[in-house]
């Protein structure tokens, strides 16, 4: 629902984007675990190791890894392939290796072979998930940005900072385990939107980190009969899926409140009366009526503020922003 600026987060914190991700790679890339696969082997080695050992041991996976996929993720990600390549690939070359690895496994019909579950091993985010989320909590999160609800800000406890984030996959692990490390495909999220909503679904969307993403500008709040609605505007497909994912209407229909709210001071405060305050010149219209309506938010600030799209969309539908702007002498009646 609302666009993750990460390069801009990394910058807030003081941090140099090409070293921060540098370090958390090569952390990453470092760290040897122990897998048992299949069950009564065990085996211990890095990302890069746990790979070879598996093309060593399976010659169809090493054929299907070798063949089918490896050039694929070389045409994104550049020749030669290198797996910290795919641990940072950007969040645009996250959904073309997405698209296109989910082509290959719906020709080939890999999806239900054991190749997902050595994938999993491989890119193990179990054993490497400490490492992810002390490199993330250096950044500062705000809300989450699926359901623009709940907090996910972090806290101080005993001199270290505790995280209340969950790292969703936006392209689940379990169906596209390849990217289960890749930073650019771990969105924090509340617990409620990673854990009881969303779980494995696929949302075949942009990621949010993705600077295209405009859910923001394609899908908005409207009220409707007294109720929140959800209106899809330009391309109505496009984030359908995600609405839907989410369950972003029937929560939404928790917040009428909002509503209600902005119906109330609607009908207390008409624009006669906003005019009159503001011929006194101690405040400006914006200041009066974003006072009352809070209905204008920087599309940076987003994230930061609970329920913000929702107020601002709404503002928007119900004519208070074209008041503010002057386009309009009166609220949209309802
Ligand atoms: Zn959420």
């Amino acid at each position: 629902m609302i666009f993750l600026n990460l390069e801009q987060k990394i910058q807030n914190a003081g941090l140099r984007s090409k070293d921060f991700f540098d370090q958390l790679a090569k952390q990453l890339l470092k760290k040897k675990f122990i897998i048992e696969y299949p069950k009564g082997t065990e085996n211990t080695g890095t990302v890069e190791q746990q790979l070879s050992w598996f093309s060593e041991r399976y010659p169809d996976f090493c054929y299907y890894w070798e063949n089918q996929i490896v050039p694929q993720m070389a045409s994104i990600l550049g020749p030669p392939f290198e797996p910290k390549k795919l641990l940072l690939a950007g969040p645009q070359q996250v959904h073309e290796l997405f698209s296109t690895i989910k082509d290959i496994q719906k020709q080939k019909g890999y999806a239900d072979d054991n190749y997902g579950a050595m994938l999993l091993e491989i890119f193990n985010y179990e054993k490497c998930r400490a490492i992810i989320q002390k490199t993330l909590k250096q950044l500062e999160w705000s809300g989450c940005p699926y359901c623009n609800r709940n907090f996910i800000t972090g806290f101080t406890n005993t001199n270290a900072t505790q995280v209340t984030f969950q790292m969703d996959h936006f392209f689940p692990k379990s169906k596209f385990p390849y990217l289960a490390l890749s930073i650019y495909n771990l969105i924090p999220s509340c617990p409620t939107c990673n854990a009881t909503i969303k779980k494995d679904a696929v949302i075949d969307t942009l990621v949010p980190y993705d600077p295209r993403y405009d859910f923001d500008k394609k899908v908005r709040f409207v009220e409707r009969g007294g109720e929140i609605d959800i209106e899809e505007l330009q391309k109505p497909e496009e984030y359908q899926t995600f609405v839907s994912v989410m369950c972003t209407l029937s929560i939404y229909t928790q917040h009428t409140m909002v509503l209600e709210d902005l119906q109330k001071k609607m009908r207390n405060y008409a624009p006669s009366w906003i005019e009159k305050i503001e011929a006194t010149g101690l405040m400006t219209r914006q200041q009066i009526m974003n006072d009352l309506f809070q209905g204008y938010v920087n599309p940076s600030e987003l994230e930061s503020i609970p329920l913000a799209k929702l107020r601002k969309d709404l503002a928007e539908d119900l004519g208070i922003n074209a008041v503010l702007r002057g386009e309009q002498t009166d609220f949209r009646s309802s």
